[in-house]
C-alpha cells in the first residue's frame, strides 16, 4: 500500500519527535493528526489535529483510526496490547511487535542475545535478596534499571560499592536488571530504517557523549573503524530483518576497541539521529514517513560532518541570548516545550562543518559560552 500526499497520517505520541515527524510529513504533503494527552504539546503546535486522550483510550484510538490512512507511534510506553487492538482497525505497518521487542529491558536483552548481538553481562532483579546475589556475581560498578519506562537516566542507579545497595533497592519490587558496568571507549548508534517493501537503510554512524545519562552531543562522522562501522550496521540489519519490522529503530552501542555491546533499541527516532535533519541527504523523520507510507527510501549520504547539541531547560534562555553571536553554520531549534525545567530537551543546535574538527570546535565555543567549561567535546567522562 502507498499512502499519498493529501492522505492523513496518525501519530501517537506529540513530544519532540512527533513534531519532527510531523514537519516532515507536512513538507511531503500529507495531513497530521496527533493523539496526545497534554494540550499544546509539540506536535500539536504543527499538526493539522490533536486527539487530547490517554495513550490507551480505546475510544480516541477509535477516531484516530477513522481519521488517518496510516497510523504510527513515536513512543515505546504505549501499551502494546492497545496497539495490537488498533491495528485490527486501522492500517498500522509497524504492528506492536516493535514495542514488544523494546518495552522491557530484560526481554529486550535476551531478544537480541538469541540473535547473537553481545550486549554487558545482565541479570534479572525482582527482589533485595537476588539483587544481593547478582551483586555477588557481576560485581562492582554495576547498573540496577528499571525494566520499563525509564530514559534519560530515569530509573537507573549506579551501584559503585554496598553503601549504594539501599538506593538501588529503591527501584524494586519493580521488574528491575542488574548491568556489569561496561568500560566503553565511547558511545555509538545507528538509525536503521525498514520499509513496508521491506527495503532497508541505516544513516552514518553518530558517536555520542552523555552527561548525567542523558546525551550531551553527537558526532558525525564517528571514530568507528571500519569494522566497528560494518558489525553496527549487520547488528541493525539482523534485528530489522530476522523480526521483519517496518519503520525505524535506534540501536546505541558502547564500543571498547574491536567490540560492540549494544545497550538498548528505541523503536522510532532518536535524539541521536536529530543531525540527519541538516547533515544527511533526507532526515531521520522523512525516511520513516516514508518508510510507512511505501515510498522508495531516500540516500542516507552524510552530506558534511556535523556535530550536533542538546539544548536543556538550564541552556534555552541562554541560547536565545546567544543566537546574534551563533557562527553562521549552526542551526538552532526548539520545540515549544513550555516550561524550560532543569534537564528537560527543550532543543538542540546542529553545526554543519567542512571538518568534523571544525564542526567540534564550533560546537566547543557554544558549549564554553553555555558554561559547560569543565567538559570539552571531544573527551569523555566515564
Ligand atoms: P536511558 O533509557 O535512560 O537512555 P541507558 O541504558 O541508555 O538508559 O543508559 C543511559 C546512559 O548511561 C548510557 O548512554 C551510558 O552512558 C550509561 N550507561 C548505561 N548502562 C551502562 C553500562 N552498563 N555501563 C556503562 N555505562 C552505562
Ligand atoms: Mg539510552
Amino acid at each position: 500500500m502507498m499512502i499519498q500526499a493529501y492522505q492523513t497520517i496518525g501519530i501517537i505520541g506529540g513530544g519532540q519527535l512527533g513534531q519532527m515527524l510531523t514537519i516532515a510529513a507536512k513538507s511531503m504533503g500529507f495531513y497530521v493528526i496527533i493523539l496526545d494527552p497534554t494540550p499544546n504539546c509539540c506536535a500539536s503546535q504543527v499538526a493539522d489535529g490533536h486527539i487530547v486522550a490517554a495513550y490507551a483510550d480505546e475510544e480516541a484510538l477509535g477516531r484516530l483510526a477513522q481519521q488517518s490512512d496510516v497510523i504510527t507511534y513515536e513512543f515505546e510506553n504505549i501499551p502494546a496490547q492497545a496497539i495490537e487492538q488498533l491495528s485490527k482497525q486501522a492500517y498500522l505497518p509497524q504492528g506492536a511487535k516493535p514495542l514488544a521487542l523494546t518495552q522491557h529491558r530484560l526481554q529486550e536483552k535476551q531478544a537480541l542475545q538469541t540473535l547473537g548481538i553481545p550486549v554487558a553481562p545482565f541479570i534479572g532483579v525482582q527482589t533485595q535478596e537476588q539483587l544481593l546475589e547478582a551483586v555477588a556475581q557481576l560485581g562492582y560498578p554495576a547498573i540496577l534499571k528499571t525494566c520499563r519506562g525509564g530514559y534519560d537516566g530515569k530509573g537507573q542507579v549506579v551501584l559503585r560499592s554496598e553503601a549504594d545497595i539501599v538506593e538501588a533497592a529503591k527501584l524494586l519490587p519493580n521488574d528491575c536488571v542488574l548491568e556489569a558496568f561496561v568500560y566503553f571507549d565511547y558511545e555509538a548508534s545507528i538509525i536503521v530504517t525498514r520499509s513496508v517493501h521491506g527495503e532497508m537503510t541505516t544513516f552514518p554512524i553518530a558517536q555520542n557523549i552523555h552527561r548525567n545519562q542523558t546525551l550531551a552531543c553527537s558526532i558525525v562522522p564517528s571514530q568507528c573503524s571500519k569494522e566497528v562501522e560494518q558489525t553496527i550496521q549487520a547488528f541493525a540489519q539482523t534485528f530489522m530483518q530476522t523480526h521483519n519490522l517496518v519503520g525505524t529503530m535506534a540501536i546505541e552501542c558502547f564500543v571498547s576497541g574491536e567490540n560492540v555491546y549494544v545497550n538498548e533499541l528505541a523503536p522510532r527516532p532518536h535524539n541521536s539521529g536529530h543531525y540527519t535533519i541538516e547533515g544527511c541527504c533526507v532526515s531521520q523523520f522523512e525516511q520513516h514517513i516514508r518508510a510507512i507510507c511505501g515510498w522508495p527510501l531516500a540516500a542516507t549520504t552524510l552530506r558534511q560532518p556535523t556535530v550536533m547539541l542538546n539544548l536543556y531547560g538550564e541552556d534555552i534562555g541562554r541560547v536565545h541570548q546567544l543566537i546574534p553571536t551563533l557562527p553562521n553554520n549552526a542551526y538552532v531549534h526548539c520545540y515549544q516545550k513550555g516550561e524550560a525545567k532543569q534537564g528537560r530537551k527543550m532543543g538542540h543546535i546542529t553545526f554543519i562543518e567542512t571538518t568534523q574538527m571544525n564542526a567540534q570546535k564550533s560546537a566547543e565555543i557554544v558549549y564554553n559560552k553555555l558554561g559547560y567549561s569543565d567538559s570539552s567535546i571531544g573527551g569523555n567522562e566515564k
